[in-house]
Parts: structure tokens; C-alpha cells; sequence
């Protein structure tokens, strides 16, 4: 007889450890079912903000296997709208409610793959069920907003809550559909994921293209009229509002997994191996955003839900349920975001992470282009990195500017994943056209910039009085001779 296979969620890392689990067992050896609460399956969340905003113009399109496709070229026997609502280890079988067509299911597993996601954080004022409040976790969510803004009365004004990087991407999204957007963001930046003298520069280029950004500001409950919401009422007055959209943040979803006794982190995501086998739970696998990892860099136990680790972690599992041999190594926490034009990369530790996981560093930032600067279309890029002291090994970089920006990180992500030091990394051997780069492409200029003895502390969290205590070769007091890029970046090190 063969064994069972029971998914517990139809996205990215359920149906991608389903997929490969099928590509190594055939279904006389293995039968699959995976149990989906909501109606599609490997669905793009990542491109809601995109179709809300217009620019995909079908739902469809963001989805990247159909219910049927599974069903049909996988053998996989895909429950949709079946929402699991206890898992049972003694009796190794889940329970599940249908909710299309009512009752309840059980259904025995031999082997369990746990991948619900992550849950919205919602404060009290957001459950009250208010008319137009929307979060856009799942494709579900995303199709509820988006009737929502094609209904009439039509939508005029919109208020984001929370500027993390959905909360922007959805600000965007909604000002291509020509409302009048305000972003409330309790912080003093919005995008949180980048320093904020990083995130200064994302808020200016929101504030660009029309959208209102109130930070420092909590908001404390909604205002309805006629059963719809009509007003966020914050700490510092109400904002009218045609549709609320929350950014909130989220946090493993492990309501079942607690319940069923599965091991929980200290960032509060299942604790697995690395080979995605939950902690001392034999037959019982877990991935993507409901589940901790390790950061590579601060060697902590992170979440960190992205659909790029959400995918390489299923795979991860289903390759060893189908009998080979896979790990899942950790983040260094790469990403990357727009706010229409400007772009917006990131990887490793942040300041604060940096902070956090006992590091001594130092920090630049540099001012450069992304082409030669005589060359049509070249326009600011701002690159940060952050550095070990005294290694120099290459902690953390977020880069901010307009087209090639974001992806310039990957770069970085490839230095700091390989322990590359600041000085290493000048000599990298990137390519250089005008159309592309400089001659010296800002990445290079960074590091270069942060291998200067006494620069690196003047900007970062030490003075030059602990750059000579710590036995500096060279503080720099005189910019005669430095190239005018890097002279400025000194100057400003030296004035703080
Ligand atoms: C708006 C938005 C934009 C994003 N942009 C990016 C991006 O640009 N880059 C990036 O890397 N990541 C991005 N992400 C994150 C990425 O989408 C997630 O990390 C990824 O989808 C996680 O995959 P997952 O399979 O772990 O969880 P999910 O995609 O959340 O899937 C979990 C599934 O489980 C189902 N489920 C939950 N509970 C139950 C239950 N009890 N029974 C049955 N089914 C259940 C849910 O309905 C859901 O379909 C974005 C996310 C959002 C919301």
C-alpha cells in the first residue's frame, strides 16, 4: 500500500515540497493530498501589489500552477477551500473543515509537510470586521481588495497602515490606481528593512509621486459610516478613508503546530533541521514563512518570510521526502522592493541587527551613479555597507537608487554569503560599460570607501578618538587629494 503524503497549505513551499516529493515517488508509492483553505494554489503573493496597481492585468497571471495542473500532470489530490483545523501526532491524521460544502474530513498521513505561512499582525481595531479593511497576505486577500476598489461607490482615498515594504509596495500600487494614498507608519521611516538614513531617501521618493506619509503616528481605531469604513483615527487626528490597507507585519502562523505540540523557536517559527525535518517529530516537515532559520551572518535563529526562501525550503523538503538528499543552509536576508521608480535592495545585518548580534562595525554610505556620468539616463546611487571591525569582513549593504539599483545587491550578497572582507571586495572584477556602471561601479567605490582606515569608524558608530584608541593606522583629517565622491563622504564623517 502506499504511504500518504498530507500538505497542510497550496503555496509557494506546500506545493513545491509536493512537486518534488511526486518528481522522486510515483503514486503507487506515494499518494499526495494537500489541503488549501483558500481557492488557488502556487499563487504569486509577491505580485499582488502589481496587479492591484494594474500593471499584471489578470489575476491569473500570478498564478503559477493550477489546481488542475497538479491534479492532472502531478497526481496530487489538491482539497481546496479545506482549512485544517487540528493535526493529531498520536493518530498521525489531521482534521479538516470544508468550507464550501460543509462537514468535517480526517484523513491519516504516513508523512506530514507543515507549510501554512505566515498570519497578519493585527491589532484589535483591525478585527472588527469594518467594511473596507483589507490585509494582502494570500491571493484571496488580494481579489477582496481588489473588488472592493472596482465597486461602486468607487474608492477615492486610501490609508496604508504600517511602511514596511508591503505597506510601500501597496502605497504605490494604489496611487497608479489614482487614489489619494497616506501611509501611517508608528516609526520615523518607512521602510524598516534599511536603515533609516537609507529609508530617508525611499520616503522622499514616495512623497514624489503623491503619496502622504505620516510617521511617529499609532493608529487607534476606524470610524464607519453606512456600514463602510469612512476614517483611521490615530494619536494624532482621524484620516478619512474610503479603504484601508494593512501592512502590519507578520508572524509565523503556528496556531496548529503549537496545538499539536511541534516545537517553537525563539523567533517563533517551528524549529527545524536543515533538512526541513521538524525537531524531534519524526515523519513531520515544515517550511517557508511559518518556520525559523538561521541567519548566517549574526548566527541567530531568524524569521524571515520571503517567497525566495519559502520555495528553496520546500524544494529542500521534498527532495528528501522523495528519498534524496537536500539542506537548506540559511539567510543572509537579500531583498529587494521598488517604489515606482527608485529602488531599494538590501542584505545581511542592518545597524540595529548588527547591534543586536554583538558586532563592532563600521558603516559608509556613498553617493555614485548607475552609469558613466556622462552617459544618457545616469542618475544617483546610494550604496551602504557595513563592516566587521577590525576583519573588515563584509557584514550588511542596502542600496537605494534608480534603475540597476536593486539588483546591484545581489553582488554584495554573494561577497557577504562567502565572508568576503571591504578589501577583498575592491578588486571584484564587475563588469564596466557606460551604459551600466561608472568605471568604478559604486559597489566597488563602497567597498573601497569602506576599507579607508579611519573613515569606516568617522561614519560609523565610534569617533576618530576610538579609531586611534583602537589602533588605527591613518585617521583621515585632510581630504586634499581624495576623489570628490569619497572626499564628501569624508567630510560628512568628519563633521559627525
Ligand atoms: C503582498 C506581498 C508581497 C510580497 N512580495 C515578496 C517579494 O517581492 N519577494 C519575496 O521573496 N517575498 C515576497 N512576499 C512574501 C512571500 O509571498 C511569502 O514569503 C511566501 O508566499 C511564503 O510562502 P509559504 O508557502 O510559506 O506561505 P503562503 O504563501 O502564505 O502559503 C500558505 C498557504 O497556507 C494556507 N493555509 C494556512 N492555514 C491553513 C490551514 N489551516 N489549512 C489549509 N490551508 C492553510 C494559506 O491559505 C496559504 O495559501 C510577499 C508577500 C506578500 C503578502
Amino acid at each position: 500500500m502506499a504511504e500518504r503524503l498530507i500538505v497542510i497549505g497550496g503555496d509557494a513551499a506546500g506545493m513545491s515540497a509536493a512537486s518534488q516529493a511526486r518528481r522522486r515517488r510515483g503514486r503507487d508509492d506515494l499518494e499526495i493530498v494537500a489541503f488549501e483553505r483558500g481557492h488557488f494554489t502556487s499563487y504569486s503573493a509577491c505580485g499582488i501589489p502589481y496587479w492591484i496597481g494594474g500593471l499584471v492585468p489578470e489575476r491569473d497571471q500570478l498564478v503559477a500552477r493550477a489546481p488542475e495542473t497538479f491534479r492532472d500532470e502531478y497526481d496530487i489530490d489538491v482539497r481546496l477551500q479545506h482549512e485544517v483545523t487540528a493535526i493529531d501526532l498520536d493518530r498521525r491524521e489531521v482534521v479538516a473543515r470544508d468550507l464550501a460544502g460543509g462537514g468535517e474530513v480526517r484523513a491519516g498521513f504516513d508523512t506530514l509537510v507543515y507549510a501554512v505561512g505566515a498570519t497578519p499582525r493585527l491589532p484589535d481595531w483591525a478585527r472588527s470586521g469594518v467594511a473596507g479593511v483589507f490585509g494582502v497576505q494570500t491571493l484571496d486577500d488580494g481579489a477582496a481588495l481588489r473588488d472592493w476598489l472596482e465597486a461602486e461607490p468607487r474608492p477615492r482615498r486610501a490609508v496604508v497602515v504600517g511602511g514596511g515594504y508591503i505597506g510601500v509596495e501597496m502605497a504605490e500600487a494604489l496611487v497608479q490606481r489614482g487614489l489619494d494614498v497616506t501611509l501611517v507608519e508608528r516609526g520615523e521611516q518607512p521602510m524598516s528593512t534599511v536603515d533609516d538614513d537609507m529609508a530617508v531617501l525611499v520616503a522622499a521618493a514616495m512623497r514624489g509621486v503623491g503619496i502622504e506619509i505620516r510617521t511617529g503616528v499609532e493608529v487607534t481605531g476606524l470610524t464607519e459610516q453606512d456600514g463602510r469604513v469612512s476614517a483611521v483615527v490615530t494619536d494624532d487626528g482621524s484620516l478619512p478613508a474610503d479603504v484601508v490597507v494593512l501592512g502590519l507585519g507578520v508572524r509565523p502562523n503556528t496556531a496548529l503546530a503549537e496545538a499539536a505540540g511541534l516545537p517553537l523557536g525563539p523567533s517563533g517559527g517551528v524549529q527545524v533541521d536543515r533538512r526541513m525535518r521538524v525537531l524531534g517529530v519524526p515523519g513531520v516537515w515544515a517550511a517557508g514563512d511559518c518556520v525559523e532559520t538561521l541567519h548566517r551572518v549574526s548566527g541567530l535563529p531568524v524569521h524571515v518570510p520571503l517567497g525566495t526562501h519559502a520555495n528553496k525550503q520546500g524544494r529542500v523538503a521534498g527532495i528528501n521526502i522523495g528519498g534524496g538528499y537536500a539542506t537548506f543552509p540559511g539567510v543572509i536576508g537579500t531583498a529587494v522592493t521598488k517604489v515606482c521608480e527608485l529602488e531599494v535592495g538590501r542584505t545581511g545585518l542592518r545597524e540595529r541587527d548588527a547591534h543586536a548580534a554583538g558586532f563592532e562595525f563600521v558603516s559608509v554610505v556613498i553617493e555614485s551613479t548607475n552609469r558613466a556620468g556622462y552617459y544618457p539616463g545616469a542618475r544617483p546611487m546610494t550604496v551602504k555597507l557595513i563592516a566587521e571591525r577590525p576583519s573588515g569582513r563584509l557584514l550588511g549593504a542596502q542600496i537605494v537608487g534608480w534603475s540597476e539599483a536593486a539588483k546591484r545587491i545581489d553582488a554584495l550578497a554573494v561577497a557577504l554569503w562567502n565572508g568576503m572582507t571591504v578589501d577583498d571586495m575592491t578588486a571584484l572584477d564587475l563588469g564596466y560599460a557606460p551604459p551600466y556602471a561608472p568605471v568604478w561601479d559604486p559597489v566597488l567605490v563602497a567597498a573601497r570607501t569602506a576599507g579607508v582606515p579611519g573613515l569606516a569608524v568617522a561614519t560609523g558608530p565610534c569617533s576618530a578618538e576610538e579609531l586611534r584608541a583602537a589602533g588605527a593606522e591613518l585617521v583621515l583629517d585632510d581630504l586634499t587629494g581624495f576623489p570628490a565622491a569619497l572626499a564628501d563622504v569624508l567630510r560628512l564623517a568628519l563633521q559627525e
